[in-house]
């Protein structure tokens, strides 16, 4: 049985002294039996979060809590990287992390081999991963959306050992998540039997690439989700959670995403859904 994770990806909102209220009213109306919750504000605000979710220990924010996640991680230990946050760094402060996200492919010009760096440094510190892949417009018009997607994560867990990165104490190592790069921010979203196709093909890949667990592994849905549009890719079981950027600031929203994933764990069983 899969995992079912909804992570909200905060992008460069809020601050340190607002981030830690919205995160709790959003823990607070995302109370979901079976669903994993992830809150990866900006770096600064990981400490505000956390106190607001998680308290001092936030390992144990982890399975029916809700985690804390960064945006991003350098792959280096430490050393002369101005500006940069190893995953050492992290420690007590996030468990997850996500990695691969277009907008850093795009603004700061992260490829394949950097990306799969960042995941091996996440992992060698105890972070859980977000890989996010994805395809842009042109790719999918041409058909060779899969190739592309297939392509990246090659790229990006080459030289990784993936025993490393199955599900370990009832949580996955890694989840993937499938961002059509044309989707991300634009109000489009794929359709959810092309998401669900792509989710397969990528547990696919795994597998070939020899992970053990491949076919258990969490893939994830990123695109403009709603709670208007999460159905969508929640009715496909091939599809095991969303990442969500722009409405995951809103409590109304993060709410209507949990509560239709909070459906799909209960229908696999994860938990009981209360009768109520
Ligand atoms: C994202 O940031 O990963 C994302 C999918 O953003 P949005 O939901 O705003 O498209």
């Amino acid at each position: 049985m899969r995992h079912v994770i909804v992570a909200a990806n905060w992008k460069m909102n809020t601050t340190p002294r607002d981030a830690g209220e919205l995160a709790r009213v959003i823990g607070s109306r995302t109370r979901e039996p079976g669903v994993i919750r992830v809150i990866c504000p900006p770096y600064v605000c990981l400490a505000a979060v956390r106190d607001a979710i998680a308290g001092p220990d936030v390992a144990a924010s982890d399975g029916m809590g809700v985690a804390v996640g960064a945006q991003n991680v350098h792959h280096e230990a430490a050393g002369a990287y101005t500006g940069e946050i190893a995953a050492s760094m992290l420690a007590g402060l996030a468990t997850w992390v996500i990695v691969g996200h277009s907008e850093r492919r795009r603004d700061a010009g992260e490829a394949d081999e950097l990306i799969g760096r960042k995941l091996r440094a996440a992992r060698g510190a105890g972070l859980r991963s977000i890989l996010c892949v994805g395809e842009q417009l042109a790719d999918r018009e041409a058909g060779r959306a899969e190739a592309v997607v297939g392509a990246q994560l090659l790229g990006c867990l080459d030289g990784a050992d993936l025993a490393d990165f199955g599900t370990e104490g009832g949580l996955p190592w890694l989840a993937v998540a499938y961002e059509p790069v044309w989707a991300i921010g634009t109000g489009r979203t794929a359709r959810g039997a092309d998401a669900a196709a792509m989710a397969d093909a990528i547990r696919r890949t795994l597998v070939a690439l020899g992970m053990r667990g491949g076919e258990d592994l969490p893939v994830l849905y990123g695109g403009s989700v709603t709670s208007g549009s999460i159905d969508e890719f929640l009715a496909e079981p091939s599809i095991d959670g969303a990442l969500v950027g722009g409405a995951s600031l809103k409590p109304d929203e993060m709410a209507g995403i949990v509560a239709r994933a909070g459906l799909t764990a209960a229908a696999r069983g994860a938990f009981a859904k209360p009768s109520s």
